[in-house]
This record gives C-alpha cells, sequence and structure tokens, in this order.
C-alpha cells in the first residue's frame, strides 16, 4: 500500500526561524506581502494536477488574511494548524505553547466551521527536550500530527524516533498518530528529499528514484518554495541563503511533474487509508 501525502505549511516568506530580522510580529509587519499570488500558483498546481492536499496554516496569517485561509477551505481543502505565532516549540514552555496552540485552532476554526485536528510544529521543533507538546496536542484536540523529523537538523529533529512511517505515539497516558517525515538510506545516511530545500535541491531523477522505493512519504512545502521573485533576507548566513533559496525558479514545474508521475492525496484520505492497528507504537516514556 502506497501512502504518498501533499502538505503545504501556510505562512510568508519572511517567516523565516532563528534569525533576527524576521523573528517576530514586530520585523513581519514591516515586509510586503507575497502570500495571495503565491496561494493562487499553489491552487492552479493542484487544479492543473487534479490532486487534494493538507494545508498547515499559520494562525497569524488566518488574522491578517482570512480570505486565505477561507479560499483553501472554499476549495474543500483540509485545514490544520502551523501554530499562530510561528515559533519554535522547545524556545517555549508548556503555557505559551497552549495558548498559542489554542489561538490558532480558535482563529482557523471560526473561519472555516471546520474541527482542526492535525497539527504540524513549526520548523519540526517537537524534539527529544519538549515531548510535553503531544499531551498538549492530545488535550487541545488534535488527533494527528505531522512535527516528527525523524533525523538531524537544525531546528528541530527527533533522531531517536527511529520511524519514518505512519506509526502512533504515546507518552504520559496519550495516544496520538503520528505522519513523520520519510527519508531513504543512503550509505547508511537519512536522506531528506520530500519538502523544502531538500526537494529543490535535488535533480528531479533521483527524486523520482527514491519516490519509486518509498511505500510512504511525507511532504511539505511552503508558498515561498514557489517565488522565485521574493526579496532576499540579508542577515542569513551563506549556507541559509543558499537552503532558503536554492531552485526556487524549478520547483513549480518539478512539483507538476511529481504530482504527474505519482499519486498522492491529502492528511485526510491517507488516514482512511492506514491501517492504525497495524503501525508501529513509539513509546515516549523514558
Ligand atoms: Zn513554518
Amino acid at each position: 500500500m502506497k501512502n504518498r501525502i501533499l502538505t503545504f505549511d501556510i505562512e510568508e516568506w519572511f517567516h523565516i526561524l532563528d534569525n533576527p530580522s524576521t523573528q517576530t510580529e514586530n520585523e513581519w509587519i514591516q515586509f510586503e506581502s507575497r502570500i495571495h499570488r503565491n496561494m493562487d500558483r499553489i491552487f492552479d498546481l493542484l487544479e492543473r494536477s487534479q490532486t487534494r492536499a493538507t494545508f498547515f496554516c499559520v494562525g497569524w496569517i488566518a488574522k491578517q488574511y482570512p480570505e486565505v485561509i477561507k479560499a483553501i477551505a472554499g476549495k474543500g481543502f483540509e485545514i490544520g494548524s502551523h501554530s499562530d505565532m510561528h515559533q519554535l516549540v522547545y524556545q517555549q514552555n508548556p503555557k505559551t505553547f497552549s495558548s498559542d496552540l489554542e489561538n490558532s485552532i480558535k482563529t482557523l476554526e471560526d473561519l472555516t466551521g471546520k474541527k482542526v485536528t492535525v497539527f504540524r510544529a513549526p520548523g519540526f521543533s517537537i524534539t527529544e527536550k519538549n515531548k510535553w507538546a503531544f499531551e498538549i496536542l492530545a488535550r487541545f484536540g488534535i488527533t494527528l500530527d505531522c512535527s516528527i523529523f525523524p533525523a538531524s537538523r537544525a531546528h528541530g529533529g527527533f533522531p531517536s524516533f527511529q520511524k519514518a512511517e505512519p506509526s502512533k505515539i504515546r507518552y504520559n497516558g496519550i495516544e496520538l498518530k503520528e505522519l513523520p517525515i520519510n527519508y531513504i538510506n543512503i550509505l547508511n545516511r537519512e536522506v531528506i528529499f520530500s519538502g523544502g530545500g531538500y526537494f529543490r535541491f535535488f535533480p528531479y531523477p533521483f527524486i523520482k528514484k527514491w519516490t519509486e522505493n518509498s511505500d510512504y512519504v511525507m511532504t511539505y512545502f511552503h508558498p515561498r518554495d514557489f517565488d522565485p521573485q521574493q526579496p532576499v533576507i540579508k542577515d542569513l548566513s551563506p549556507l541559509r541563503k543558499f537552503k532558503s533559496y536554492v531552485g526556487l525558479k524549478k520547483t513549480e514545474k518539478k512539483l507538476e511533474k511529481w504530482l504527474t508521475d505519482f499519486h498522492f492525496t491529502d492528511i485526510a484520505t491517507a488516514r482512511e487509508k492506514i491501517d492504525w492497528d497495524q503501525v508501529p507504537v513509539v513509546d515516549l516514556n523514558p
């Protein structure tokens, strides 16, 4: 059984984590907005390829541009939370994370009239050190999480999670369905290829071959991944500039090809199809 899942994290081009000039709302409001044209590119692409996707939306976006969330919902796409103020979870405490999550869920539910049950943390920032986040997700009605990046990563990452396939998380009496990012093993190294800078960096023939060899693929794209004209954020390091801007001109065509060569679904479709009694259970209790 193949489960290839298409998801987008809906945020602006300046929602770059861990960087002084793009940290908080005080900085964000000084930048031009590019979300509408970038969303149109995504909508057109999904229409052309007749593909459904899940959209993890930042609450701040929903408050600034409610029409963006309404457009996503109006097209019948699934909406999840990507937090309210797009901050790293491991830099928060349980109290601040709870209220941020609650705000995002409330804003999104008020706009769409639908329950939010899926979540992805900014920067995949649920790690070994802040597993308490899973208890809070469960408390606020999240039943499926997509925050696990089961390899090392600049922001977050959960290498000890071990599973790069649909799983169930058990922790402190709660249970959550988990759809982590996938990787393939090359020379004993975990290679991520299915989203963001990784997808933009690798040539398509590699991505195609790795996808053929993967029964499970979890993607993540942002509106800015399709925007070669976005301004360059000046205070990023050379490495981060490379990761942020490599391959932007080709993403749209490349993704269209990928969606033509393989069948992708949204999370709602995948979660129906998966036999959750058969998936590995990851017990995060010490
Ligand atoms: Zn994000």
